[in-house]
């Protein structure tokens, strides 16, 4: 059976290209770039020229990206870097309830350390209201930090009018471009951030790589404490495959985003309306028009999303009830509780994420199979209680 896969948003293939980009740091050209010979010299040229690429993309300056180990490292560095930074200043952050497990733990963790955190509520669609973020503002406040799009359900919340806010009242501004970056345009001057985090394998790039801007004038402890990589600012020797490979990611992601963007919109489309068509009792998570074009969140009645997703699985339909952390957990999703959706309904979760090699036959699949297996699950549901 020719498996299709729906969830992108989890993790993204590595382009064919990517790999073949990698490959030689491997092996010929596999120096340490902090040496100072041939071989050393080549691979830190290697980084310089990733470097230009990912600042292209978003509008920095090269000496404002420092390579991370991924999106998680990167949220981490970014929060708790500005947090021991300006420690003397104030203790308040401003965050959201719907942020990725990578910012919402590590504003936990530093909660529990002495640091004030607000966690901002969302209305239905999962938006923040950048007027709630104004109200936060308090003498003591060093950071906000407010996804640019959330990986469960879609929404792309309002982040160039967050960042003159937090301009205006000169607050540092991080956002999490994890699930944007290379799919949507990304600007970190009209977004008007001084923080961005971004992860290679949400985009055709390997795991284990990721970068965070840093505006240049931003106060930011390192993370990662030992020798002088990065400009002093992430120690440890460089991933130069990971590098390079982000590098052509990035490259191939800048070629191809108008095109990718139409091409996915149709397809969301496609399957939004055939599913809310074919499925009662079926409403699409998130905002309606403020989403990104590949990501397809439901929420379906009297049945659980654990349920479809086994059931899709046997047909060889990969998706997720949510993130990629907590798919394995049976709690239900915390941001479509924040926006509101009841046990059920968050339970009765499903997303499907598309990508670059999303087919219109793969959408037209999901429509006849998940119609006949949520037909299957609510004929024995003990949450159906009253079938109309
Ligand atoms: N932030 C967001 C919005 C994400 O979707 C993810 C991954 O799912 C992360 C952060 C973590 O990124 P990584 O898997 O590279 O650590």
């Amino acid at each position: 059976m020719k498996r299709i896969y729906l969830d992108y948003a989890a993790t993204t293939p590595t382009h064919p290209e990517v790999m073949k980009a990698m490959l030689p740091y491997f092996s010929e050209a596999f120096g340490n770039p902090s040496s100072i010979y041939s071989y050393g010299q080549e691979a830190k040229g290697a980084i310089e020229e990733a470097r230009v690429k990912v600042a292209g993309l978003i509008g920095a300056r090269n000496e404002e990206i420092v390579f991370t180990s991924g999106g998680t490292e990167t949220d981490n560095f970014a929060i708790k870097g500005v947090a021991y930074a300006n420690e003397s200043k104030g203790n308040h952050i401003i965050t959201s309830s719907i942020e990725h497990h990578a910012v919402i733990e590590t504003c936990k963790f530093l909660g529990r350390r002495g640091f004030r955190i607000t966690y901002l509520l969302v209305d239905e669609y999962g938006l923040i209201d950048p007027e709630d973020v104004k109200r936060a503002i308090t003498n003591k406040t060093i950071l906000i930090s407010v996804m640019h799009a959330n990986n469960e359900m879609g929404t792309i919340e309002p982040i160039a009018e967050i960042g003159k806010i937090a301009k205006e009242a000169g607050i540092c501004f991080h956002t999490d471009a994890v699930q944007t970056m290379g799919h949507i345009p990304v600007d970190v001057n009209e977004l008007g951030v001084d923080l961005l985090s971004m992860s290679a394998h949400k985009l055709y790039g390997p795991k284990g790589i990721g970068a965070l801007y840093i505006r240049k004038g931003t106060k930011l402890s390192p993370f990662m404490h030992g020798g002088e990589q990065e400009r002093r600012r992430r120690a440890s020797t460089e991933n130069i495959p990971g590098i390079v490979g982000f590098g052509k990611a990035v490259e191939l992601a800048q070629q191809e985003i108008s095109q990718e963007v139409e091409q996915l919109a149709h397809l969301h489309d496609q399957l939004v309306k055939g599913l809310l068509e074919r499925i009662e009792h079926t409403r699409l998570n998130g905002h309606p028009i403020m989403r990104l074009p590949s990501n397809v969140n439901i929420s379906v009645d009297f049945v659980e999303g654990e349920s479809m997703l086994l059931n899709l699985d046997l047909e060889g339909i990969c998706a997720s009830t949510g993130s990629a952390c907590s798919s394995s957990s049976l709690e239900p999703s915390y941001v479509l509780l924040a926006m509101g959706l009841s046990h059920e309904q968050a339970h009765g979760s499903l997303r499907f994420s598309l990508g670059k090699w999303s087919t219109e036959e793969e959408i037209r699949r999901v429509l006849e199979v998940l119609p006949r297996i949520v037909a299957k699950l609510r004929a024995m549901s003990p949450l159906l209680k009253s079938p109309r």
